[in-house]
């Protein structure tokens, strides 16, 4: 049944993955918190967080609620990774625009979860720190396009945690890609 006015919500588990240094923590932390922090705050311990995101498109009531696991600095061991991504129904594999070797690390895991998670999970490529992209890009959209394709994934976009650009649209298409 449902409460007039209370959103009818869809749990989805969320994990992140890649490089050290790309900006996973800062991506959660702008779209939770709506901020960014110079600070890097090096995540220790395993971060969770939750956050519900109203979906208009899909009726007045409709909602996900994402519960969002964030590496605590395991991104390094592949062997820990299957535990983290188990039940994940979307993983968000991040690089940084600046950094190929955060590129060829993000093809890494995007094979680690072709091989060992789910089939139904909903791989989303992020190339973050798009505000450097006018002097320090190193990894052109091209390239990432032609990735995401050629690995069926559900998404293929460019973001900013600092600027906040695009980081809304990583989570609302993971929700959109729910309904599919
Ligand atoms: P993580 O190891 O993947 O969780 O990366 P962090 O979120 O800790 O970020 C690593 C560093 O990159 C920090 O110094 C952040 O301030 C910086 N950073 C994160 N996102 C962005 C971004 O969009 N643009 C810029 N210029 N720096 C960013
Ligand atoms: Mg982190």
């Amino acid at each position: 049944s449902v409460v007039p006015g209370v959103p009818r919500e869809t749990r989805v588990k969320l994990v992140l993955l890649g490089d050290t240094g790309v900006g996973k923590s800062a991506i959660v932390v702008r779209f939770v918190q709506g901020e960014f922090s110079e600070e890097s705050k090096v995540t220790v311990g395993a971060a969770f967080l939750a956050k519900s995101l109203r979906i208009p498109e899909h009726g007045p009531d409709a909602a996900v609620k994402f519960e969002i696991w964030d590496t605590a600095g395991q991104e390094r061991y592949a062997s820990l990774a299957p535990l983290y991504y188990r039940g994940a129904g979307a993983a968000v594999v991040v690089y940084d625009i600046t950094s190929p070797a955060s590129f060829e690390k993000a093809r890494f895991w995007v094979k680690e979860l072709q091989k060992h998670a789910s089939p139904n999970i909903n791989i989303v490529l992020v190339g973050n720190k798009k505000d450097l992209g006018d002097t320090r890009r190193a990894v052109s959209r091209e390239d990432a396009r032609a990735f995401a394709n050629e690995n069926g994934m559900a998404m293929e976009c460019e973001a900013s945690a600092l600027s906040g650009e695009g980081v809304v649209e990583i989570f609302k298409s993971v929700a959109m890609s729910l309904w599919r």
